[in-house]
């Protein structure tokens, strides 16, 4: 289970902070809710460890998180943007995502192909990244999270841009994410992507 208690932020300068209290059981997801500026991508952002709190505690599965770097997270997260290497072909940033090293099986090979199949981009492995569409640049960096398998996976604003049928695959493959015991933590302005994904919110 992930528990964020009374995480306390606040940046420079700024007079109030902010304060997350929530938790989410394995296999469930929580939306973060909340206008433009509100908040949600600095909670991702502590989660992951890229913001220091200023008190309060992250666990996953009762192991705190705090002391952890964010490479030592067992979470993966998808950025609104500058989520892919640029000098890597596609099938390379998701690789990466799978070992450092590049030295993948025949099976984690499969796996890309099967990734980029599903998402809606068959045979896509050795464009680079600069060669796509935002969108499709999106469903890459999904299907890297996707096939990272770590409990947690932060996601803010997954789907923008993306047409209405690649937003119900996408979907899909979160739901099977849920299904698999995956927790979510979704930011998002798609009150459809919410209602399809989300078991709690939070509102900022
Ligand atoms: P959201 O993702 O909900 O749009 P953000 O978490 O990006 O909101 O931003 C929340 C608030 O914090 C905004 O008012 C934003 O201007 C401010 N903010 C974001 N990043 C920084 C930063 N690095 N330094 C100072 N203020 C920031
Ligand atoms: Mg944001």
């Amino acid at each position: 289970m992930l528990e964020v208690k009374h995480l306390r932020f606040r940046y420079p300068g700024q007079e109030a902070a902010w304060e997350f209290h929530f938790s989410v059981l394995p296999g469930q997801c929580i939306a973060i809710r909340g206008a433009s500026g509100s908040g949600k991508t600095t909670l991702l952002n502590l989660i992951a460890g890229f913001l220091q709190q200023e008190s309060g505690t992250i666990q996953l599965s009762g192991r705190p998180l705090e002391q952890l770097e964010p490479w030592q997270r067992p979470i993966t997260s998808v950025f609104q943007e500058h989520n892919l290497f640029e000098h890597l072909d596609v099938a390379t940033n998701i690789g990466l995502g799978l070992h450092p090293g590049l030295k993948l099986t025949q099976d984690q090979r499969h796996l890309i192909d099967e990734g980029l199949l599903r998402s809606g981009l068959p045979g896509f492995g050795s464009p680079m990244p600069g060669d796509l569409s935002g969108g499709q640049r999106q469903r890459v960096a999904l299907v890297r999270a996707i096939l990272r398998r770590k409990p947690l996976l932060l996601l803010d604003e997954p789907m923008t841009g993306l047409d209405p049928e690649v937003k119900h695959n996408m979907r899909a493959l979160l739901l099977e994410e849920k299904a698999r015991g995956v927790t979510l933590v979704l930011a998002s302005h798609d009150e459809e992507d919410r209602k399809i994904l989300a078991d709690h919110h939070w509102n900022l």
